[in-house]
């Protein structure tokens, strides 16, 4: 059943999958008013963007908004090229300021991804993201029945995650994943503060929701928060 889901890219609930990998992450399509994404996965992953909203009778136009989990280089990475040919509004939390801005200063283990990053970022000419606003804990958009922001700073102090109650659909980014049903546990190359990664991991498996759809990896389609807890 599983595989149906991705060879449709079709999540249920007008949502669609623009697949990402290890290194450039997820795009969601959510096809309601406003026309949303959350995440932009690389600046290579617009030909695929572009192409599963084509299948769905829409194009780059029809973006109105960008949700941003966060501001690493593979959730951010078409978000110029998308609003180049839009006219959407990019949205993220301002602790990721520095990171949407690419004047971000790595340190400590941390230093590793910063690394990877500014070559990467190099490499692809990504220009600094400007974001037209900034969004809060407790924030909702009104799709999916009502879409609320979750602040779970740690992975990236400004690392959001977006919930709707109302669906049971949990977008996580890199704050949670899991892989074979188990979470991933926050590495410190990865990770601007693990212990607060942690705790936003524990805050959100309070949450009641079915569905986990993160920026990488497996994502899960029923039950998801009891099956975490049990790990
Ligand atoms: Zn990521
Ligand atoms: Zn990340």
């Amino acid at each position: 059943m599983r595989l149906v889901f991705y060879l449709k890219m079709d999540l249920g609930n007008n949502i669609h999958l623009v697949k990402g990998s290890w290194w450039a992450s997820n795009i969601y399509i959510i096809n309601e008013n406003p026309l949303t994404l959350v995440d932009t996965g690389m600046p290579y992953s617009l030909k695929q963007l572009e192409k599963t909203l084509h299948e769905g009778g829409k194009t780059i136009r029809s973006v109105e908004l960008i949700l941003h989990t966060h501001g690493h280089i593979d959730h951010i990475g078409s978000t110029n090229l998308v609003k180049e040919k839009s006219s959407a509004l990019s949205c993220g939390h301002k602790l990721d300021e520095t990171h949407f801005d690419k004047a971000h200063k790595y340190y400590g283990t941390n230093i590793i991804t910063g690394l990877l990053s500014n070559v990467a970022g190099v490499i692809l000419n990504m220009q600094p993201l400007f974001i037209d606003r900034y969004i809060f804990e407790n924030e909702t958009f009104d799709i999916l029945g009502g879409l609320k922001v979750i602040h779970t700073p740690g992975h990236t102090f400004g690392s959001v995650c977006f919930y709707s109650e109302k669906y049971g659909i949990l977008f996580s980014g890199d704050a949670l994943q899991q892989r074979n049903g188990r979470i991933i546990k926050p590495k410190r190359a990865y990770s601007e503060n693990p212990e607060q990664e942690e705790d936003s991991v524990q805050k959100l498996l309070e949450l009641d929701f079915d569905k986990l759809f993160s920026g990488h990896h497996e994502l899960i389609f029923s039950d998801a928060a009891k099956k975490l807890k049990k790990f």
